[in-house]
């Protein structure tokens, strides 16, 4: 009998499994691929680190998060500085005065934000969707050409239909500072995200390719409680109505050359283009590889059998959500945690937080 069966081994489940095996725990982590890390695993192709559930890149303004993480990897100096392609025309990412100037021409702060001021007066009220929120955040020319498309590609749905929030994790910033964080701390793990994940789970009995909820009852016998990180709809066999997800597929290409567009992500802001954006996975470390991998990322709406990669939290699925959750809470020997469990748009650090609350809450009897 084990104390806790951990369910899922992406960072929310090996942060937990790590912090119960501390506190003297005994701890079982199953997961349903044949990899741990969940989403954020790392593959090595032609000696290249591939992300291959999509570009992930560790930031954060938490300096716990930070000295936690930092225990299981050192990290490298990436600053992630997203390029746009509109159509062929280049503009910097985060909008910052390199996008104003190539947009506009204006050379100054003060001309770049007369433009947007000008751009911004047809919002007059409380923005109410995502894409008044853009507009007044940057006016009409940046969203047309550098968020609508990407947005709605990435979503399937209109930028009238989506929460503003979404765009609110995109600086604007009157600098010359092509950064697309507002983080103090940020980085690659050096050796990739599965070998941090590994030193998290050191110790920790891991069995994969096991698919919990067909085999649950059984699983749940073999522990005093769970710590579920899957799609919480999926726990309760959708017993409500599905929640929906935006699911992601990647075409990966080996290229005989050693550089194809000179940095880690292109976004593709344009609605033509099929694909959001194309990962060249050697920038993320600076590689000296003679070759290259990229990835192609295509958006989806999820169906059953996908990979769930973002939740849709706009009103409707969150108002599920909440019934879920009600639900979630009457299951006493089972916590929620996670993306998918939480149905939250999270980020990484912001997973690994959430787990480190939740263990210490837990684990301190
Ligand atoms: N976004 C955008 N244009 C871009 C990049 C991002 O409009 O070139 C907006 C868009 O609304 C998107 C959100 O920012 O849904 C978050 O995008 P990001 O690529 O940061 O999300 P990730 O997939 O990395 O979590």
């Amino acid at each position: 009998m084990y104390d806790y069966l951990i369910v899922g081994s992406g960072l929310y489940g090996a942060v937990f499994a790590h912090e119960a095996k501390k506190a003297g725990k005994s701890v079982l982590v199953i997961e349903k691929r044949n990899n741990i890390g969940g989403n954020v695993y790392t593959e090595k192709i032609e000696d290249i680190n591939v992300h291959k559930y999509g570009a992930h890149i560790f930031h954060t303004n938490n300096k716990k998060v930070w000295k936690y993480v930092t225990q299981f990897a050192e990290f490298n100096r990436f600053t992630n500085s997203p390029v746009a392609n509109y159509n062929g025309e280049i503009y910097s990412l985060p909008f910052n005065m390199y996008t104003f100037n190539k947009m506009w021409g204006v050379v100054t702060p003060e001309e770049a934000a007369a433009k947007i001021e000008e751009q911004r007066k047809e919002i007059k009220d409380k923005p109410r969707n995502l894409e008044e929120q853009a507009i007044s955040l940057v006016g009409r020319d940046i969203y047309e050409k550098l968020i609508k498309g990407y947005t709605e590609k990435q979503w399937g749905r209109s930028c009238t239909e989506l929460p503003a929030f979404i765009i609110n994790r995109l600086p604007v910033r009157f600098t010359f500072d092509n950064n697309y964080f507002n983080a103090l701390y940020q980085g690659i793990p050096i050796g990739g995200y599965t070998e941090m994940v590994e030193n998290m789970l050191d110790g920790i009995e891991v069995r994969l390719g096991v698919d919990y909820l067909e085999n649950k009852n059984e699983l749940d016998n073999c522990a005093e409680k769970v710590v579920y990180t899957g799609a919480i709809d999926a726990y309760f066999n959708y017993r409500l109505g599905a929640l929906e997800y935006r699911s992601v597929r990647f075409e990966t290409e080996v290229l005989d050359i050693p550089n194809f567009q000179g940095n880690a992500a292109v976004n593709y802001t344009d609605k033509d283009t099929p694909w959001t954006r194309i990962i060249e996975h050697k920038w993320f470390e600076f590689g000296k590889q003679s070759k290259t991998v990229i990835s192609r990322e295509y958006s989806s709406e999820w169906k059953l059998g996908d990979e769930p990669y973002y939740p849709v939290n706009d009103e409707k699925n969150n108002a599920l959500y909440s019934e879920y959750k009600k639900l979630a809470a009457a299951e006493k020997n089972v916590i929620f945690g996670g993306r998918l469990g939480e149905y939250k748009y999270y980020d990484m650090d912001a997973v690994i937080a959430s787990s480190l609350i939740m263990s210490e809450k837990e684990l301190k009897a």
